[in-house]
């Protein structure tokens, strides 16, 4: 392991640190600790057979591993190490504080590992459009001829970057609402949060307190706090926080851009931030067309990443090379077939009526396929605001009924196919009957706005049976 990069190690020789979970984030995590000298036991509350056989490789590389007791403190412990999944409310962390010791994230333990010439963090939050955003800055850093990735909530585990022997000259940080929680000193060279949606209340406790993680995004930013015009509630998280000297709040915006904004001008992306004079300037960026798929959302998103790297000084012309470069990853608005005049796409990672919302304003005359599971959502303004661009709707999975409510209340008209089926064949049965419904020039539009868990092992598993189902009808 490398310590070029790292600060003293002596602040964790002999550390007593209790990791919790044996995810992918808690074993990066303990390694790198045990690697610094400390003394680490990673808890976890399950005992299955595949906990065991974890624990035994970490015991093997000197790791404590304790199965089967999630709740109580190792004697000795001097920190805790989260992982991001464990909500607020856990009993290990109550044990913590009742003992007087503090619980941060792996994110956290990144952040304190750094050395005085590790790259420059730029962060991205929000509660749709994080990954995108991330890997689209991280396309135009590239671009620029710099040394980069993207991580935190994707890729390799934050601490293993900042360890590695890898240099980079800045990184691209995607940073999620948990991970922020327990990172209380992240000072970051300049961050954006691109939206903010109830979401995860049931880890938070209430929107408010999850606001208020997201916001630690911008606390002690030096450069840049990145802002949607569009979502007043980032903006205040912006005035709220407390930045070095000398940082600038930046708005994007899908208008025309204000002074030290970035928008759109006639399908042109323009920056008004990050020019000499910025009353009377402004540059061009780059072109809708260039932005990988173009709906408004994704526009939102590139002015974002674009923002960010701006801020780290980014040529415009490196801006355009970025986001032409950019795929987006499987699953987001991933266009599957036209077949009889009708587009087939697969935006199964629409798991939260935010997203959904986002992904039906980008087609006219739509075919919508949704439900799964609502994890206590409320679909009527997503349904009130669609109504006019549904042809009609066919629902699946166990939540579906508060969606038929909604449409019965706000969309009477739509034509409503409700499928029972929950077993493997129903996406197949849910597309054919999206086919049924479907005219010349409609989109059917794999937009669920639930999670997938009800029945299907993951979001890409649910898109990956559409595309197949779709496949199928073309065959
Ligand atoms: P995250 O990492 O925040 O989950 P992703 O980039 O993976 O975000 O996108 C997740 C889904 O959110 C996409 O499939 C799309 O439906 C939706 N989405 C992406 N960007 C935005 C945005 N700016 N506003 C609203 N929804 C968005």
């Amino acid at each position: 392991m490398g310590s070029r990069q790292v600060t003293s190690s002596q602040e964790w020789t002999g550390r007593r640190i209790t990791v919790a979970g044996l995810g992918v984030s808690g074993l990066s995590a303990a390694r790198a600790l045990t690697g610094l000298g400390a003394a680490v036991t990673v808890v976890d509350g399950g005992d299955s057979e595949a906990h065991r056989e974890r624990a035994a490789a970490a015991e093997a590389e000197g790791i404590a591993v304790r199965l089967g007791d999630a709740e109580t403190l190792p004697p000795g412990t001097g920190l805790v190490v989260t992982s991001p999944g464990w909500a607020p409310s856990a009993p290990l962390f109550a044990a913590a504080a009742a003992a007087g010791v503090d619980v941060v994230g792996d994110v956290e333990i990144a952040w304190r590992l750094r050395g005085p010439d590790s790259a420059p963090w730029l962060a991205v939050t929000g509660t749709n459009g994080k990954t995108t955003t991330t890997q689209m800055l991280a396309s135009i850093l590239t671009a620029a001829g710099l040394r980069t990735t993207a991580v935190g909530n994707i890729g390799t585990p934050i601490v293993d970057v900042v360890l590695g022997e890898e240099q980079y000259d800045v990184l691209a940080v995607e940073l999620s609402s948990y991970q922020l929680h327990w990172a209380p000193s992240l000072r970051v060279h300049s961050a954006a949060v691109l939206n903010l949606a109830p979401d995860h209340l049931d880890w938070h406790g209430s929107m408010e307190a999850y606001a208020a993680d997201k916001g630690r995004v911008y606390e002690g930013n030096q450069v840049a706090c990145v802002y949607n015009v569009a979502d007043k509630a980032t903006e205040d998280l912006v005035r709220a926080a407390d930045v070095e000297e000398g940082c600038r709040a930046i708005g994007f915006t899908l208008s025309a851009p204000a002074p030290s904004q970035l928008g759109v001008v006639d399908g042109i992306l323009v920056d008004r931030a990050f020019v000499e004079d910025r009353r009377r300037q402004a540059q061009e960026l780059a072109e809708t067309g260039d932005v990988q798929p173009s709906a408004p959302h994704n526009i939102a998103n590139a002015l974002a990443a674009a923002a960010l790297a701006r801020a780290y000084g980014v040529p415009a012309a490196a801006v355009r090379e970025g986001l032409r470069a950019f795929r987006p990853d499987a699953h987001r608005i991933a266009h599957v077939a036209d077949l009889g005049g009708v587009a087939y796409v697969d935006d199964s990672k629409a798991t939260n009526t935010h997203a959904a919302q986002a992904s039906l304003a980008a087609y006219e005359s739509i075919v919508w396929i949704a439900g799964g599971l609502a994890k206590g959502a409320v679909f009527d303004e997503l349904v009130a605001r669609s109504a006019a661009r549904l042809r009609g709707v066919v629902l699946m999975g166990r939540d579906r009924a508060l969606i038929r409510e909604a449409l019965a209340r706000h969309a009477p008209e739509v034509p409503v196919v409700d499928l029972e089926r929950t077993d493997t064949g129903a996406m197949a049965a849910a597309v054919h009957e999206a086919r049924g419904l479907a005219r010349a020039g409609d989109t059917v539009l794999l937009a669920p706005a639930c999670a997938s868990m009800d029945m299907f092992a993951n979001y890409n598993k649910r898109g990956d049976a559409f595309a197949d189902a779709v496949r199928g009808l073309g065959a």
